[in-house]
């Protein structure tokens, strides 16, 4: 009865259909299923944040709408958070924004920075959020294709001259979702020139900035002298402090990016609990000891896991950072029989194609299981005739 906007049927196919059909019908017959898929920490928001949001819900003048950019304290405590972890100066008012989770601001960006038919340069494979919202505003998503020669980096040169004049907005994101790829500020540095050469606003997404191993500490866009001219940063809560489901992030960086951004938002938002605010206050605030105890486990799992699977006979490199693992399809076979493969031994994994075409060739496993799961799926995985 009612036909859906032609943006809808913009979205790109849904392509774990038959995956996800075989594993609830394995689910439904109570086969043990390991899930690797999901990028959502297994382990629980560290105990004094629980307790800030504990007391600050009891208190009656948190009940109401909240600021729609945040309250003034918590872009404060993001801002000299980010003085500590990056050496960079925000001014609280116009370069920090709040978000319900970096998602919502990443959605809601091209809104205020694309007019239809306008380009939006997009990392593939990546976060799909990238380019569904380019959809969603009437935008076409021109792909930047991730390869391995490249260290998972966009090559910009090969960004045909006719695609650079249309472009409005550039996303990028490192640590990268899926690939597990980091960046250097030398490649923030050449993205800035390319940016302003071209006029074009740069979005990174740094949801895993302090998911990192063996002392490595990625850097920050705004890092890179002149950054803040041409761009914005995303950060999230979510990963960092094992919060994904409690809604809060931030956007800071060039102020016309956080007003515009700002614009949308207030029409359709009404910002983040204020409750949740004073709790990220205090996880941004506290001691980051959870944040190394996290980083420790993750470091743990992935060290069991890349050694497993080099055994087991995979091909992956050893991620300085994010808890993904990329992984390369063994030759003769495609993502999705690789993901099949293991599913019919329990095992779920994200096939690489899923986060689009040059994915395909590699399958993604999030190291969000405890070491007694992870040892279970390393047997499972080497019963798996390749
Ligand atoms: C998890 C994730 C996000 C979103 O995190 P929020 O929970 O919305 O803050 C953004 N980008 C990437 C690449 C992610 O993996």
């Amino acid at each position: 009865m009612f036909e859906k906007a032609d943006r809808l049927k913009r979205l790109p196919p849904y392509l774990f259909k038959e995956i996800d059909r075989k594993k609830s019908e394995m689910r439904a017959k109570g086969v043990d299923i390991i899930d690797l898929g999901i990028g959502d920490p297994d382990l629980p928001t560290p105990a004094h944040i629980i307790e800030a949001v504990q007391e600050a819900a009891s208190d009656p003048s948190n009940h109401r709408y909240p600021s729609y950019s945040g309250m003034h304290e918590f872009r404060t405590a993001v801002a000299q958070w980010y003085k500590t972890r990056f050496g960079v100066d925000l001014a609280p008012e116009k370069e920090v924004l709040a978000l319900i989770g970096s998602k919502e601001g990443i959605a809601h960006l091209p809104l205020a920075f694309i007019n239809p038919g306008d380009v939006a340069l997009v990392p593939t494979p990546g976060y799909p959020v990238y380019h569904t919202a380019t959809l969603f505003a009437g935008g076409e998503p021109y792909y930047m294709p991730l390869h391995k020669e490249n260290g998972f980096l966009p090559d910009l040169k090969a960004i045909p001259e006719s695609v650079v004049h249309r472009a409005r907005v550039m996303f990028i994101n490192y640590p990268n979702n899926p690939t597990a790829a980091v960046a250097e500020v030398s490649f923030f540095e050449r993205v800035i020139d390319f940016a302003r050469r071209h006029r074009i606003l740069v979005c990174h997404d740094a949801a895993y900035s302090e998911v990192a191993y063996d002392g490595f500490k990625p850097p920050s866009f705004l890092q890179a002298p002149g950054a803040k001219d041409v761009g914005l940063e995303f950060h999230s809560l979510s990963k960092t402090y094992n919060m994904t489901g409690w809604r809060v992030g931030f956007a800071v960086g060039n102020s016309e990016a956080i007003e515009g951004l700002g614009a949308i938002k207030s029409n359709v938002d009404s910002g983040v609990f204020q409750a949740v605010q004073i709790a990220a206050i205090k996880a941004l605030r506290h001691d980051q000891s959870s944040v190394r105890d996290t980083n420790h486990v993750y470091q743990q799992r992935r060290d069991l896991m890349v050694k497993g699977l080099r055994e087991a006979g995979f091909d992956l490199e050893t991620p300085k950072a994010s808890f993904y693992l990329w992984i390369r399809v063994p030759k003769g076979h495609t993502s999705t029989q690789i993901a099949t493969k293991l599913l019919e031994q329990g095992v779920v994994v994200t096939p690489g194609n899923g986060f689009g075409e040059p994915g395909e060739g590699y399958f993604r496993i999030a190291l969000t299981q405890g070491k007694a799961r992870l040892e279970e799926a390393l047997r499972r995985i080497k019963k798996v005739a390749l």
